[in-house]
């Protein structure tokens, strides 16, 4: 995955060794040489990452990174704070500021080319999510999107895995004011733990005396559940060979003793938001699926699904030589309850009849909004007398009981009218089928409503 990224050092020569790394990775890069002119660049053009010197004269590197978190504009773009080795208070300065990671200077190739990778990973993932609340804003789950993100700061469910209880405790202790931690010691019982667990985070420690922990990583990788979920590597000083396999693996970031507690908090939280991110695309889209086919009002299907449906529907039949019936129902002067009551009770009658529709049909049988106060049914495996009945049923349902409207401080007589259609064994089509309900529901609208009549095959 390429990505723009965004050096910032005051000092000429810092910007080149960056840039020149990342260069040979094939990223994109721009720099800057001050806080003015990065928070410029942010502002005129596309930036996935930054990597931010602290001390700059004029403004420094925490105050770039303040003003580009508090602006809607720039708040997603990740921020890695370059510190010097010898100065952790920076850390913490660099966390209130809002940085999203943190590298020390001289930057070592590895540290550097994991945290651009997991970060230009994570900013494609939050991109995406805005693009697509964008996009779906005119079917109103923006809101539902945004009321998500919240999701995203509760507390986190982390794993931690290394066979050294005492070590993993004291892991633990650095992490339990943010998270919620549980530690597994047993190599053989730790992918169980991880498949059983709803985790949002795994952190493998290396020590094992006779497991391979790589072993575990790959396994993870390798398993649908698992297969997205964050993997942190906890090494020793020496261990630079191992944790390169490990990234080649698939494990997302790592961390080396002796850990540094600001640096191991960042590193989670970052992991913990990308897979957030993750299920809340995922989720997303089933939800954009699913409100392209249904009908926001009433919940039923809408004329998309069923035209799309339909030509199955009718298919199937024919090939099994299965009947199939259509109700083709519309509201008996609907538009009166309207001008009377008002659209919201309108708006009323069309859930309130959607409802009982619903209750008095089967779940194979496909209920749809057609458009205004007309509405579909189709009925497979049922003949012309059965869907009568059904049809029957439905009007009498409506008829009988009056339908509550202004939040059941009134009410209002309904009637419907239905058309009945059948499929024809021969020379039939989708079309024609629904063209003989429409006519038998304008028979029955003008042989007085409040009737179900059923077409002349
Ligand atoms: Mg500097």
């Amino acid at each position: 995955m390429t990505a723009r990224i965004l050096v910032v050092d005051d000092i000429h020569a810092n910007v080149k060794l960056l840039e020149t790394r990342l260069l040979a990775e094939y990223y994109d890069v721009v720099a800057a040489l001050s806080g003015q002119e990065a928070l410029e660049i942010c502002h005129s053009s596309n930036v996935d990452i930054v990597l931010l010197d602290v001390m700059m004269p004029e403004m420094d590197g925490f105050e770039v990174c303040r003003r580009l978190k508090a602006d809607p504009k720039t708040t997603n773009i990740p921020v890695v704070m370059v510190t010097a080795l010898d100065r952790p208070e920076d850390r913490v300065r660099g966390l209130e500021a809002g940085a999203d990671d943190f590298l020390t200077k001289p930057v070592n190739d590895l540290q550097l080319l994991s945290r651009v990778k997991s970060l230009a990973r994570l900013k494609n993932l939050s991109d995406e999510l805005f693009l697509r609340a964008a996009t779906a804003r005119e079917a109103d789950i923006e809101g539902l999107l945004l009321s998500r993100t919240e999701d995203i700061k509760t507390r986190a469910k982390l794993l931690i895995v290394d066979e050294n209880e005492a070590a993993a405790s004291r892991l633990r202790d650095l992490l339990s004011r943010d998270n919620e931690v549980d530690i597994v010691t047993e190599p053989s019982a730790a992918l169980i733990s991880v498949v059983e667990g709803d985790y949002d985070c795994v952190i493998v420690a290396t020590g094992f005396t006779t497991y391979d922990p790589l072993r575990l990583c790959s396994q993870m990788r390798a398993i649908e559940r698992t297969r997205l979920l964050p993997i942190i590597l906890i090494a020793e000083h020496d261990e630079a060979s191992l944790v390169a396999r490990g990234l080649d693996l698939g494990v997302n970031d790592y961390l080396m003793r002796p850990l540094d507690r600001n640096e191991l908090l960042a590193r989670v939280r970052t992991q913990v938001k990308r897979k957030r991110y993750n299920d809340l695309l995922r989720k997303s889209l089933s939800q954009t699926i699913e409100m392209a086919v249904t009908d926001s009002l009433t919940g039923l299907h809408n004329r998309r699904y069923l035209d799309s449906h339909m030509s199955m529907l009718f298919t199937r039949s024919i090939s099994r030589e299965r009947p199939l019936s259509v109700l083709m129902t519309d509201m008996d002067h609907f538009k009166l309850i309207n001008d009377t009551h008002g659209h919201d009770a309108g708006d009323d009658v069309l859930r309130d009849f959607a409802g009982r529709l619903h209750r008095n049909i089967r779940g194979i049988d496909l209920a749809c909004r057609y458009g205004g106060e007309e509405f579909v049914v189709v009925l497979p495996d049922t003949d012309a007398q059965m869907a009568a009945v059904v049809a029957e049923r439905i009007r009498e349902t409506v008829a009988s009981t009056p339908f509550l409207i202004h939040n059941g401080t009134a009410s209002v007589d309904v009637t419907i009218s239905v058309g009945l259609a059948c499929l024809q064994p021969r020379n039939d089509s989708v079309e024609k089928l629904f063209k003989r309900a429409d006519i038998a529901l304008y028979k029955a609208k003008k042989n007085g409503r409040n009737r179900v009549v059923g077409a002349v095959a």
